[in-house]
């Protein structure tokens, strides 16, 4: 880290002023749809909060408010807010073979005593915006973006216009009430007729798939979102109640199966392994294929498939210790290639 032999006022003022600028970003990001920094230049400062707060435990800068604790996201006045049932959470990342190893390492080391059986369900990290969609006897009543975690955006009406989503749950057998996670997208295909659409009317093009994902979700008229090409899906439940049962399956994978037989839409690139090498294959087969799949992806999420094991790991206040999103480098190919762009 860069940021050694500071004494406690230079350490609370560089903390301040990076915690500040990942408050900016965080803005720009999901509340105006427009970033103005990469991802990656993001996710580097705030990596490097982490490592202060890390490197200076005696004054105390790692509070419940630093933004380290919390769910990076907000939601805005311009939508009517509403309470999710059970808080949505952010994942933990993991930038290296040796980040994953040490996250997989630390959840046998946890669940050891027992012995148990132990998967991982691996998924691709889609690069859209989070919502929440909540069933009642089978009929969708509310959806909601992720905001802060506890309090999203109200966008019921905007993602009953995205194909794919059930208004009413296929089958006889469901739950009094279940919250659906799930990822909104543009499938790469329907961004680039979107863009063709905007520079025909005259209008500047997005600038990529999430935003122009979460731009088109996030609209005052349902109209527009219903005019953009979204998709959706699900990769996760919240609160559940369900005469007779606890969970809804004992594992992760099993659960998908469900939602699908419900109507709802899962994705096909999932894999459960057994063991770090699966998890490895995962990550290299699609480093090199990211651009075979129908949407943008930043990674690969990994989670342990069974959901007796999910609650024994728990959560931290803002991720669960069960799952790690593995995020791939940047793309250097884009800058090559703009590079020899700018060269001719
Ligand atoms: P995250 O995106 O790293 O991880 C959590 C989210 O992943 C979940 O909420 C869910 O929406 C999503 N997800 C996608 N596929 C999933 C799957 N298969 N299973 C489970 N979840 C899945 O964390 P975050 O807190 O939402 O935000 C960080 C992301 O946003 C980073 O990629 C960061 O770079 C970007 N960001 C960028 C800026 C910027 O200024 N460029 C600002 C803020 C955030």
């Amino acid at each position: 880290s860069p940021d050694t032999g500071l004494d406690q006022t230079q350490a609370r003022h560089l903390w301040a002023e990076l915690a500040a600028q990942v408050r900016e970003h965080q803005f720009a990001y999901y509340l105006r749809d427009a970033p103005v920094v990469s991802d990656a230049a993001y996710d580097a400062l705030l990596r490097r909060l982490v490592a202060l707060e890390d490197a200076y435990p005696q004054y105390g800068l790692r509070t419940p408010d630093s933004p380290t604790q919390q769910v990076g996201g907000t939601f805005s006045t311009e939508f009517t807010p509403v309470d999710h049932v059970e808080r949505m959470l952010s994942l933990d990342n993991a930038f290296s073979a040796e980040d994953l190893a040490a996250w997989e390492g630390r959840v046998r080391r946890e669940l050891e005593q027992a012995g148990e059986d132990l998967h991982y369900l691996c998924e691709l990290k889609i690069d859209g915006l989070a919502v929440a969609l909540l069933y009642e006897d089978g009929r969708l009543v509310r959806a909601a973006t992720r905001g802060d975690g506890r309090t999203g955006e109200d966008v019921t009406l905007n993602v009953r216009t995205i194909q794919g989503v059930p208004h009413v749950l296929q089958g006889e057998d469901h739950p009094g009430l279940i919250e659906v996670r799930a990822e909104v997208f543009l499938p790469v295909e329907g961004f680039v007729a979107l863009n063709e659409a905007q520079v025909a009317a005259g209008k500047p093009p997005f600038a990529n798939p999430r935003n122009s994902a979460a731009g088109s979700l996030r609209q005052k008229d349902p109209r527009v979102t219903a005019s953009r090409p979204l998709r959706m899906y699900c990769h996760g439940i919240g609160a559940m109640r369900w005469a007779g049962r606890e969970q809804a399956t004992a594992r992760q994978s099993q659960t998908y199966e469900l939602l699908a037989s419900w109507g709802l839409p899962v994705s096909p690139h999932t894999r459960v392994v057994a063991d770090r090498s699966g998890i490895q294959e995962m990550i290299d087969h699609y480093a090199a294929h990211r651009h075979d799949v129908e949407h943008e992806i930043d990674g690969v999420v990994v989670k342990v498939d069974e959901t007796a094991l999910q609650r024994r790991l728990g959560a931290t206040s803002r991720a669960p210790r069960w799952a790690v999103a593995f995020k791939y480098p940047p793309e250097e190919v884009n800058t090559r290639l703009l590079d020899i762009r700018v060269n001719v």
